[in-house]
């Protein structure tokens, strides 16, 4: 048997899923002219109370349109130190909107809202970059799965008022942090200027992600996604999926959750786990106490028993639970881990 937890983006698609996408009525997306796209697209904007959306082909692709659609070259905007933006989306900030990047210190890839008022640039030195733009992450990603607190978000949104800044949420998981905290997508949808959401991670579909905002920043987005090359044709197959995931994925993730937070209490009982941080959705980070096991050794001994990880860096392993891990890999892992 083979376990893979390295990612939750590593699931196939399930019967019923390909057979959404095979009965999908198609047209040409980038004429609009796709029914199925264009009932995702309302569905997930409807879902959050905003005015618009748009269906891309990656999140990277997503929150890279955002934070054009919001800036200009030589601005800034802020994030947390931790921001996939920031670190896994290729330098694509600077590459694709000339903008840099001003880093919080916070916690698992969560910053206050004091931290992002002091890192704001005063609009009338000219001599700094003008900061325009706020980025979020919920779940955080490189942060373990963290869930922000919804009052915290409000507070940053008041900070973002008050002094002109667009606010992003990069919702990659955040189907994840609305099924752990038993939130509605209208209360991120009436905070943010715009939101990314995937489908491909926890929700299991092959590929897609959507962007929402108002009318306006949808007009321009579908714009840039031009430009990026993110115009897709017969997308409808893909968008199916999406619409599958809506209706059969969603509270299925608290599965995910449940059986994450049983590895991360497996993982405090091996004698050379040195930490295990705390587990709110489907990650789990942990470290190794490398005096009594190194991460080759860990790693290697995984391998043997059919379970494939991934570390993260600086002593940091990583593990993502998701719908294609079973019952009864579950329990199989469980045991395995004992025997390590
Ligand atoms: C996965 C992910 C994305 C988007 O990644 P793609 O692979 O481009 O779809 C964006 N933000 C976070 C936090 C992610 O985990």
């Amino acid at each position: 048997m083979n376990i893979n937890l390295i990612s939750d983006t590593v699931t196939q698609p399930s019967k019923g899923m390909l057979e959404a996408m095979m009965n999908a009525e198609v047209g040409d997306d980038v004429f609009k002219t796709d029914a199925t796209v264009n009932a995702l697209e309302a569905r997930v904007a409807a879902l959050f109370g905003m005015e618009a959306a748009l269906f891309f082909p990656s999140g990277t692709m997503a929150n890279q349109t955002a934070i054009k659609v919001h800036t200009q070259p030589g601005e800034q905007l802020i994030c947390d130190k931790y921001a996939h933006v920031y670190n896994y989306e290729g330098g694509g900030i600077s590459f694709n909107s000339g903008v840099s990047c001003k880093l919080i210190d916070g916690h698992r890839g969560m910053m206050n809202a004091g931290q992002v008022e002091a890192a704001i640039n005063p609009p009338n030195f000219y001599h700094s970059p003008l900061t325009t733009l706020v980025c979020i992450e919920n779940t955080t990603n490189k942060g373990g799965g963290a869930c922000w607190d919804i009052e915290m978000l409000k507070k940053i949104k008041q900070v973002c008022t008050d002094h002109h800044l667009a606010y992003h949420l990069d919702g990659a998981r955040l189907w994840n942090a609305l099924v752990s905290k038993n939130e509605t997508p209208e209360q991120y949808g009436e905070l943010f200027d715009t939101i990314s959401v995937c489908f491909s991670k926890g929700l299991g579909c092959p590929v897609g992600s959507v962007l929402l905002g108002s009318k306006a920043m949808m007009d321009k987005a579908l714009r840039i996604r031009k430009i990026l090359g993110g115009g897709m044709r017969q997308a409808g197959y893909l968008a199916a999926a999406a619409l599958y995931a809506l209706d059969h994925h969603i509270d299925r993730l608290a599965e995910d959750h449940q059986k994450a937070m049983e590895i991360g209490k497996a993982l405090e009982r091996l004698p050379f786990i040195k930490k295990v941080e705390p587990i709110e959705t489907n990650i789990i980070i942990f470290e190794i106490d490398e005096d009594k096991l190194s991460e080759e050794g860990f790693l290697k001994r995984l391998a043997e028993n059919g379970i494939s990880i991934i570390g993260m860096g600086q002593g940091k392993l990583r593990m993502v639970t998701h719908m294609d891990y079973t019952d009864k890999m579950h329990e199989v892992f469980l045991k395995a881990l004992t025997r390590l």
